[in-house]
This record gives structure tokens, sequence and C-alpha cells, in this order.
């Protein structure tokens, strides 16, 4: 199960979205309008960069308007956040948390270092373990190539007295220097986070720490086979629990208090008896009782009734997620990486995407769906729009844009879920990507063009995210006695899906019940996300592939299908006009309405496939417009985007809560925003160590 969504790439397109697969908020450079900038004009986003990655900072609007009590229970929150911090470090790779701390030591002996040139490689391998918490690429899971020698590092050690080091009991200080030497510069040792190789074992090729020395794939499979269950709702055995070989044995470390990782998780839990004392209402007071008892017991039977508990508390301003949560970073889907996200509720914002999802009749009726296919009783999915606070573990530094949560499909069904967009974080994301040069001008044909994506952009941006969410996916039924879309469409169906709820979105963005509902001041939004859709959908979005290779991913694919699909249908009216300047090539939109009616014609057909289970047409439309790539526009776009020298990733600083204590007592909280990554790594990194080496 996958409902989050990341922020991965730099430049994107319109139209993020879970659904499916992990996922990239795509955006392609735009910039605010005057409705939705909330956040100060001369803010500096982007803080710093190294390697392939960006350093963002973003702001809280509206932090400080909150009443006292809420901001000092954003607070407690934050530190319950920030004392589980470490464990994500050993989640992911057995010795991360000594080499982070070893190289943290060196980086504040900065001053005595003299070869600074191998020092800043050393330096720029830091960060890239602070960003990616460990040691391997975040996103590639590849192993990081150090930058400077085995002997620098040795030397640069060895000048550390012990007692600033983190060694192990027993552990000598050339030993140590020995062993993490070989793990950090041997290539061949620990070369993947997490394998999905077909036909491995993943267990074995995988290097996160769930799993002991010496266990394989089959005995951990075998391991979940034989165990008991109960009766009932099945909790999501495995969660949080490393499994390691004890006298031929398969074991589970329980990660709770008393058991692994008891020292960060009584801090968090610390954290959690004071917010629990200042929480809003009774339901948000159960909630933090129930987390408590969970870390506690461990029993992920607690895990589930928490979380029963959690997607109960609906009318609170704040929330948190706090707990090991996602399975990505398991090959076998088990373990959940530690996170957590301090967050209050955008009123503005979430009123929003409330307007879309209750006029979702509305907008099925006038669909250009056949009628046959047409709900007549359909729900909007409900969400909120969140400003966080704080981030910390598998969602910090690199963040997911949209949360959906929680995972176990049975408390999902029968209890409902939360669905939430990280307002703040995109926006900073999209703001800090007006920072220097951008692909919007490179790649935008006319100042016109430029100027409504600079005006409207943002608001088509987030518009049709909501509308894609909200009601792309709740539209259409399935003709009876026709399988699910897995079933009949197969690999094709995520593709489609996501296609059709792009579709539902751009044909209702360019309608003026937008403006009748106060969602746009003008068409010229819709414009905006058309532009954006089809350079995204033509260009933009090759950049993500290597020469030579062909699209694979549903959700790219899904954007080429509709473009060009639209690109050739409409060519005879020349709607789509491909047109080259300075040896430069661009597609320009001559007829927005007729664009509008073919987005409408292909939303008619995906769903008559869905609807029908026609897998003969379904594979022909991805493959004859989703699949190949033009492998001369394509060389064009990568060489474009390299002269832009844009980041692929980014990831974010979190703010600083400064405490205002009184009598002992923290009465209210003052916000600060910093400036310098290493400065916060490092502090966190102090300030929240609660783990030792073992
Ligand atoms: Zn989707």
């Amino acid at each position: 199960m996958n409902k989050r969504i990341t922020l991965a790439a730099a430049v994107l397109a319109l139209g993020v979205i879970s659904c499916g697969t992990p996922q990239e908020k795509e955006t392609a450079d735009k910039t605010q309008t005057d409705s939705t900038i909330t956040q100060s004009d001369d803010f500096k986003y982007t803080v710093d960069r190294f390697a392939d990655v960006r350093i963002i900072r973003y702001q809280v609007p509206g932090f400080e308007e909150l009443p006292k009590e809420k901001k000092v229970l954003l607070y407690y929150l934050h530190e319950a956040a920030m004392a589980g911090r470490d464990i994500i470090y050993d989640q992911n790779y057995r010795h991360n948390l000594q080499i982070r701390k070893v190289l943290e030591a060196v980086v504040m002996n900065e001053n005595e270092i003299e070869n600074k040139e191998e020092f800043d490689e050393l330096l720029v391998y830091t960060k890239r373990i602070w960003f990616s918490n460990g040691i391997h690429h975040h996103y590639s899971n590849a192993k990081f190539e150090p930058g400077f020698s085995r002997e620098y590092f040795t030397n640069v050690v060895n000048e550390i007295p012990a007692d600033q080091l983190p060694l192990k009991e027993g552990e000598g200080k050339e030993e140590m220097i020995a062993t993490l030497a070989e793990v950090i510069f041997n290539p061949e040792i620990d070369a993947k986070k997490v394998s999905l190789e077909d036909g491995e074992d993943l267990v074995q090729t995988s290097a996160v720490n769930y799993y002991g020395e010496g266990l394989t794939q089959k005995e951990v499979e075998a391991y979940y086979e034989n165990l008991p269950k109960t009766d009932g709702p099945q909790p999501e055995y495995g969660l949080n629990t490393q499994l390691v070989k004890k006298d031929g044995k398969v074991v589970a470390n329980t990660w709770k208090v008393g058991g692994m990782y008891t020292e960060a998780i009584e801090n968090i839990v610390k954290w959690l008896e004071k917010a629990k004392e200042v929480a809003e209402n009774e339901q948000q007071k159960l909630a933090f009782e129930k987390l408590i008892k969970y870390y506690h017991s461990g029993d992920v039977h607690d895990w589930d009734i928490y979380n029963i508990a959690w997607v109960n508390d609906t009318n609170s301003r704040t929330d948190v997620i706090n707990g090991f949560v996602e399975v990505y970073n398991d090959p076998l889907g088990y373990k959940g990486s530690f996170e957590s996200v301090v967050s209050f509720k955008d009123m503005e914002a979430t009123k929003r995407i409330e307007a879309v999802g209750k006029e979702a009749q509305w907008f099925e009726d006038n669909s250009p769906l056949m009628e046959e296919h047409k709900k007549k009783n359909v729900k909007g999915i409900s969400g909120k729009v969140i400003t966080v606070v704080a981030e910390s573990g598998d969602a910090s530094p690199a963040t997911p844009i949209g949360i959906n949560l929680p995972n176990n499909n049975w408390v999902r069904e029968q209890h409902g879920s939360k669905s939430v967009s990280l307002g703040n974080i995109v926006e900073a994301y999209e703001l800090s990507s007006k920072e220097g040069k951008s692909s919007l001008t490179e790649f935008a044909y006319s100042e016109e063009e430029v100027a409504r994506a600079k005006k409207y952009g943002n608001t088509a941006s987030i518009l049709h995210t909501d509308l894609h969410e909200v009601i792309g996916h709740a539209s259409g039924v399935i003709n009876e006695g026709v399988g699910t879309p897995k079933e009949t469409l197969k690999s094709y169906a995520s593709a489609l899906e996501e296609g059709r709820a792009d579709l539902v979105a751009l044909y209702f963005i360019h309608d003026e019940k937008l403006i009748e509902l106060g969602l746009i001041p003008s068409l010229e939004v819709g414009k905006a996300a058309y532009d954006s859709y089809i350079k995204n959908g033509m260009m933009l979005q090759l950049r993500r592939l290597e020469k030579g290779e062909q699209i694979e991913e549903s959700h790219m694919r899904n954007r080429q299908l509709v473009a060009q699909w639209a690109f050739e249908k409409g060519a005879e009216e020349n709607v789509i006009e491909k047109k080259v300047k300075d040896g430069k090539t661009y597609f320009v939109i001559n007829d927005y309405d007729k664009l509008r009616d073919l987005f409408g014609q292909l939303l008619r057909e995906i769903q008559r496939i869905k609807s029908e289970g026609d897998f003969e047409a379904g594979r022909a439309l991805v493959e004859n417009y989703g699949v190949k790539v033009d492998s001369e526009l394509h060389d064009e776009v990568l060489k474009r985007f390299e002269d832009l020298h844009i980041a692929p990733y980014g990831g974010f600083i979190n703010p600083k809560l400064v405490p205002v204590v009184e009598d002992g007592n923290v009465v209210d909280v003052k916000i600060e925003y910093p400036m310098d990554f290493k400065e916060q790594m490092l502090h966190y990194g102090k300030k929240y160590s609660f783990l030792n080496v073992q």
C-alpha cells in the first residue's frame, strides 16, 4: 500500500497525487497568485545546495496567531518528534549512527583541520548523510561514494580524542576507524539500502537494519507465516520489530519502552505525556493516551486502537503523526520507519477543498462521461490542508507533500482515514523554484505565457491537485459484472486511472463553475493549467529519464498519453502547435476551448475503457501515446536542463521552536527560521542523540 506523495524531483508538472505508486509532486515552475500567498515576500527559501540536493526553508503562516496553549502543545509534539530522530538512522543501516556521530565530531573539529579541499568533500558527504538519514541515497537507495580518501578519513578521525568519539563498548579507536572505513569506502559492502531485484534474496541484499545478520528472506517469510494470528481484523504484524537470529531461532526485538530503542522511545513518551495534559479536547487526549499505551506495550493491536482514536480526532486544530508508519524501506514491506509530522489545520485552504467536495455531484452530472458511466451518488473524498510545524525521521529533510493514513486497510474501511496535503511545504517548494533560473522561462514560448504562469500558476497547480484528488478518483462507475481495473486492465490500470483523474481536473479547471464557486478569479487559471500540463507532458518530464529509456512510471505515462493524444487529435485544427525558435522546441496552445473539448473526449473514452474493462483499447492508448520517447526531443530537454543547473531533489530545514518559560512552565512559544542546514543538523545531533551505538 502506498498512500504517500513524496517530493522528489524538482521539475515537475501539474498534478500530483497519491494513488497507487510512490509519487512525486510535479510542478512546472509556477509562481504565486495573490490569492494563495500567505507568506512574506522577502523570505529566502533556498539556503544550501550540494550534490543533487537543495535545502529549502519553509514558513509557518498563522503560527503566531494561534492561542498560546496550542503553541505549547505543538512545542511538546515537536520535542516528541525530534526524540525519535536517531531511530531512523539505525533502522536504515546498522552503521549509520556511528558514522554520523564520527563525522559530526570531525565537522565540529573543523578549525583544527588543514586539508580544506578534502574537508569540503567530507562535509558534502556528511550533509548527504543528514539529508538521507544514512549513507544510502534517499531515493535511489545506492550507497554514497565519498569524494575524499580512506587515508584522509583515517587521519582526521585519528586526530580526535577518543572521548569525543562514539566508540562501542570495548571498541578501540583504531578498530572503529578500520571498520567504518571499510563500510564507507568499499563499494561492495551493503551497496543498496533496499533491493527489489527480482530473484534475489531481498533480505540479504538489502542493507536496512530490519533483519539481523545471517537471516534469509525464506526464514523471514516462514516466521510470518507461522506467527500465531488473532481472530478478527489483522493488525500490521511485524511493523515495529527487528528480526534477528538467536541460537538458530528467529526472534523479534520490539521497538518499545523497555525494548529496542527504549532510550529514544522513553523520550517520545515523556513529551507525549506533556502533550496529553494540554490536549485540545477529549478525543485528542484519548489518541495521545492510546499512542503512549502502544509505545509501552509494543503490541500492534494497540497501534490499531490508537489509529482508530486518531482518525476520529477530526475537530482538533493541531495534529501529529508519530510512530513506525510507512513500510517502503523494508523490501518485504513489514517494518515501519519512524517518522513524525507536527501540524495544524490551514482553515482557509481546507475550506477550498471542502467547496469542491460539496459540489461533487454537480461535477459528476456535468462531466463528459457517458450517462451510464456516471455515479448517481458520488461522494467527494474529504481532505484537509495542514501547515507543518516540524518533521522528523523518515519525513525529514526530504518530505512527503501529501499523506493518507492509517495504512491498515480494515481500519480505513471501518473507521475512515485522514488525507492531508502539506500546504506550507508545497508552497515553499514552489516559491523556492522561482529563485534563480527557472524552467518556466526556458520552456514557455511567449511572455504572455510566462506572465500567466506567474500570476495564476500556483492557484492552477493547487486546484488541479484538489480536483484530481477530491472528484477525479471518486468519479465514474464500473459496469456490473466487470472486474476491478487491476484485474481487467492489469499493468495499464494505474496509468489509465491517473490519466482519468487528471482529465477530470483538466476538464473542470477551465469551467465557469469554478468562478461561480469563488475558487478562481478567471479562466486564465485554466489556461495556465493547460500550458503547464502540455509543456510537461510533451517535454519537461523527459528530463527524469536517462538517454535511451522509455517511459515506465505510471504518472509519467499518463501525462504523456494525455498531452500526445491531444496534440495528435487536435493537429488538423492546430489546437496545439509545435514551434521551433533558435533551435529550441516549444509547444504552444492556440485554442484552449478546443483543447478542453479534446480532454473531455479522452476522459469519456478512458472511463469507457475502465467501465467495460476493455484491456485492448487501454493497452493501445498507453502503448501508442504514453510509452515511447522522441529521442531527439529528449536529448534537447536534457541539454536545456543541464544549462539550468536545477537540483533534482529538495529537502527542508525545520523552523526552530523556542519555548518561553515562566516558573518552570512553558507558557508560550516563539518561532524562528534558521538559515544554516549544517548548524541545525549538528544541533539536533547534540540535543536529540538518545541512542548509543551498539
Ligand atoms: Zn491520482
